[in-house]
């Protein structure tokens, strides 16, 4: 297994993720995703989106607002029960979580301050009066524009229950101890999905959801022995949740969440209901009855979903004396599928390159990538995760074939440029 540090040095060095703000210093546990990590990160949102939405026929998507009327916040429980126990310490006055630390400073091991609360919401305003009354907050997490956008969905979509709305967007939690590169930051996404059902069925649902998590987990690629479920304890779960089961995945560090799926119940829709004046329940034709519906909620977090992919595909092997260092993706969702390497700048070479470039671009990502010798370049495209390298030569020049290498074996076979395209693809399928 990696450590976190060469993680974080590859992350910077093949532009997945630098520091915020960088120039100035960086903006502490703040990161960006760089050319690289962008189009990681946007394929596992794909991946998700795939699984949830185009693959189901019982789940709609929906887009809402970072803001919301901070009505929303009362309802939901978060401006009085979103907190985190602060300690802080006596002497050199740095701040903690409580529950994350020992009894004494972790820093100087000094006496600590008894906790208080710390509400974990960022506030701003809205409009040009900073007053109390134009305070706002940044959603900390996107269900509850889910919640307030029931109705529109049921009635629009003509669903019936039991169905699921699901989203990806941007939370923000002002976390008081922050860290392990993008595993827990201020500004982060997440992918959740609620899932409305009959209370009764609430217990099933849960079961199933917690089922379809770890099979996607395992699906996109991480190895089944660095996930595990790990069931919350009473003291533990959030103050919406009836249930509460962890998907945990080996970090570089230890164990961590990455999904929690919640039985929310009908905490949610019975609160908006009761502070917004409006029916949220549900009138099931078939029984003739009324109830109000309970949610079942798989909530991840796409950057930690990024930090676990990265970690488990992170191998160091040993190739002729040399340390090779490549990243395992699961084609479907590696940055790059296929790189296209002209082995020198030759004229002739340069155009049939790019004739195989337009040839593949629209059914592969594809890199073009000319500079430095071929075997730097191959390290590179290890280095990102490339599942295939396509070389042209010289003696392309002779019998329009190509050489595919693949990123695994190293093994590379020769290819007519006509069937390039359909021969990448079964590639894909089936050699890793
Ligand atoms: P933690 O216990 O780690 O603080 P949580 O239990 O508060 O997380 P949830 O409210 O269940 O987290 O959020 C669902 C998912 O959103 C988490 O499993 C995680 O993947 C992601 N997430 C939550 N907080 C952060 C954060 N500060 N940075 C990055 N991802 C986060």
């Amino acid at each position: 297994m990696p450590t976190l540090e060469t993680l974080v040095s590859l992350a910077k060095r093949r532009g997945f993720i630098f520091q915020n703000s960088e120039i100035y210093g960086g903006l502490g546990s703040v990161w960006d995703f760089g050319p690289i990590g962008v189009e990681l990160k946007r394929r596992i949102k794909d991946f998700w989106w795939t699984s949830m939405v185009h693959n189901r026929n019982d789940i709609e998507g929906i887009d809402s607002s970072i803001l919301m009327d901070p009505a929303v916040w009362e309802a939901s429980g978060h401006l009085k029960g979103f907190s985190d126990p602060l300690v802080e310490c006596t002497e050199c006055h740095k701040r903690f979580r409580e529950d994350q630390i020992e009894s004494t400073c972790p820093e100087c091991d000094s006496e600590l301050s008894s906790p208080r609360q710390f509400n974990l919401m960022f506030k701003t305003f809205m409009g040009p009066v900073e007053e109390e009354a134009a305070t706002i907050y940044l959603r900390p997490e996107t269900a509850q524009g889910i919640f307030v956008n029931f109705n529109n969905v049921l009635t629009t979509s003509r669903r019936k229950i039991p169905f699921g709305i699901a989203q990806i967007g941007k939370s923000f939690r002002n976390e008081i101890t922050p860290g392990n590169f993008i595993f827990r930051t201020r500004e982060f996404e997440q992918m959740e999905m609620e899932y409305f059902c009959h209370p009764e069925d609430s217990d099933k649902f849960f079961k199933e959801w917690i089922e379809f998590s770890m099979n996607w987990f395992k699906e996109i690629g991480i190895q089944e022995k660095n996930l595990k479920t790990r069931i919350h304890t009473d003291d533990e779960r959030p103050h919406y949740a009836k249930s509460a089961t962890d998907i945990e995945y080996n970090f570089p560090w230890g164990w961590g969440e990455l999904e929690t799926i919640n039985n929310r119940t009908d905490y949610d829709l019975k609160n908006h209901m009761e502070k917004s004046g409006r029916d949220l329940s549900y009138f099931d034709e078939s029984t003739k009855s009324r109830f109000i519906p309970y949610v079942i909620e798989p909530a991840m977090g796409a950057d930690r979903t990024t930090l676990a992919v990265f970690s488990d595909a992170y191998h160091e092997e040993k190739v002729n004396d040399e340390t090779r260092t490549v990243l395992k993706f699961n084609p479907k969702i590696s940055p790059i599928e296929v790189a296209v390497l002209p082995l020198s700048r030759n004229e002739k070479l340069a155009s049939i390159s790019n004739k195989v470039f337009n040839l593949i671009k629209s059914s592969f990502r594809c890199q073009f990538d000319d500079t430095q010798s071929i075997g730097k370049r191959y390290r590179r495209q290890d280095e990102i995760g490339t599942p295939i390298c396509v070389t042209i030569d010289f003696d392309t020049l002779d019998d329009n074939s190509i050489t595919i290498r693949n990123r695994n074996t190293m093994k590379q076979i020769r290819v007519e440029v006509d069937k390039v395209t359909q021969i990448i693809k079964e590639h894909l399928e089936t050699q890793f």
